[in-house]
């Protein structure tokens, strides 16, 4: 699942992740993990996160496929926010021809700059049990978690001036990566300015029509 940062990736991730029972792996929820548990790659991570740079690659990518071969995924999983750049994509595919797992699809949520600021400057987290909200369309009780009742946070990276930041880095770092994988004619993409409803639907009939074609 690719796209700009506030696209929506994460959210339908988990549910595509739900209705297909594949595990969802989000480069950047384990990162955030990390962060939390104060881990050696947490404190490493977490200068590069909130300045709204990628992490680099090295330990990026030795995280990811650590996690990736951790299971046996036999019936695949989503890969939510990786690969960002093309090393990361040399990498990935190194690693899943030695696990005998071909990439089936690779869905780009595209939306326009602005509308990205909009959303992401309105997005909310709960630090305890990761629910997202949005103050626009998905808002939390007040400004407490509905789920579990802690107060919700900003992250620090969803700040404007660093959201602009994190769009250059995807312009310049992640677009190659794009431009890479519609070449292999393995790009669909989905237009992010939907409901997020109709977003899911476009996404599960672009999974449904390539299941069929085997
Ligand atoms: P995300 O939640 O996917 O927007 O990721 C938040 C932040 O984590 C990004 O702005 C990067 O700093 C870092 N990150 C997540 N995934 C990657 C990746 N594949 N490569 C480099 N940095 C990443």
């Amino acid at each position: 699942m690719l796209g700009a940062p506030g696209v929506g990736k994460g959210t339908q991730a988990k549910q595509i992740s739900n209705v297909y029972s594949i595990p969802h792996i989000s480069t950047g929820d384990m990162l955030r993990e990390e962060i939390k548990n104060r881990t050696q790659l947490g404190e490493k991570a977490k200068n590069y996160m909130d300045k709204g740079e990628l992490v680099p690659d090295q330990l990026i990518i030795e995280m990811l496929l650590n996690r990736v071969h951790k299971d046996k995924h036999t019936d695949g999983f989503i890969l939510d926010g990786f690969p960002r750049t093309i090393v990361q994509v040399e990498a990935l595919e190194e690693s899943l021809v030695k696990l005998d797992l071909p990439i089936n699809n690779v869905i780009e949520i595209s939306l326009d700059n602005e509308e990205i600021i909009k959303r992401i400057s309105n997005r909310r987290l709960c630090p305890n049990c990761d629910a997202d909200y949005n103050l626009l369309n998905n808002p939390p009780n007040e400004d407490k978690c509905r789920k579990c009742g802690e107060t919700v946070i900003q992250r620090k990276d969803d700040r404007e001036e660093t959201v602009r930041i994190r769009l250059e880095v995807y312009n310049k770092q992640t677009k190659p990566v794009i431009a890479y994988y519609k070449r292999q004619e393995l790009l669909q993409k989905v237009d992010g300015a939907q409901s997020a409803k109709d977003v899911f639907n476009s996404i599960t009939m672009i999974l449904q029509n390539a299941q069929y074609k085997g």
